[in-house]
């Protein structure tokens, strides 16, 4: 609602090129190269689209994630389409279901949103892909650290799945926004895998991260 209100008194702008409309025109989204880079892991196999040092990627999840302003959703959507359409056709089988990296229900809670199932969302739509971000919930609200050692140790339980006869055996795609050091995504396979999840696959909206942003998670 009340960014319905701030889009009418601000009306939206390119953040690239100032064009009106939007607040990231087609043409500056078309412009970002894809990127992709994967992982092979004994967990998952994942890919990440897009390069986070890439000035307008870094702006966009900036937005959303810190600024809540939820105008950004459209674009980061594209963004993930251009994936979808261009790596994610063959990625994953056709029976896979598309879970998004959950927040905490505290954060979910002040941010409003969780932006990664923004991403699995877009994901879903266009690969034909069934959502199921019910099988998994973050049951830890885990500390921003730094240090690659840290992240990991600070994810260990920190993800529950609960198990489903659905879920049995059944191929899962994780979405989340980006892809640091992977532990996250793969403490979330390891519990979906425990549940009974078939093969768990990984996608990133984009890969590596600046230091500034690495403090804020
Ligand atoms: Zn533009």
């Amino acid at each position: 609602m009340f960014g319905r209100v701030f889009d009418f008194l601000f009306p939206l702008e390119c953040i690239a090129c100032g064009a009106s409309g939007a607040h990231a025109c087609r043409a500056c989204l078309a412009s970002v190269p894809l990127a992709p880079q994967s992982w092979r892991l004994p967990e998952l196999r994942a890919s990440a689209a897009f390069a986070y040092g890439h000035p307008f990627v870094r702006r966009l999840l900036h937005d959303v994630k810190f600024e809540r302003w939820t105008c950004a959703r459209p674009a980061l959507e594209a963004l993930a389409g251009r994936w979808a359409v261009k790596v994610g056709k063959g990625f994953c089988p056709p029976e896979t279901v598309v879970v998004s990296v959950p927040l905490h229900a505290r954060k979910l809670r002040e941010r409003g949103f969780n932006q990664a199932a923004f991403l699995a969302d877009g994901i879903a739509a266009t690969l034909g892909l069934r959502r199921g971000d019910a099988w998994l919930s973050r049951v830890v609200r885990t500390r921003p650290q730094t240090e690659a050692e840290n992240r990991a140790r600070n994810v260990v339980g920190a993800f529950h799945a609960q198990s489903s006869v659905s879920m049995r055996g059944r191929p899962v795609l994780l979405v989340d926004d980006v892809w640091t050091t992977g532990a996250t995504m793969r403490e979330c396979a390891k519990a979906l895998r425990q549940a009974g999840a078939g093969q768990v696959f990984g996608f990133a909206l984009a890969w590596g991260r600046g230091e500034k942003e690495k403090l804020r998670r």
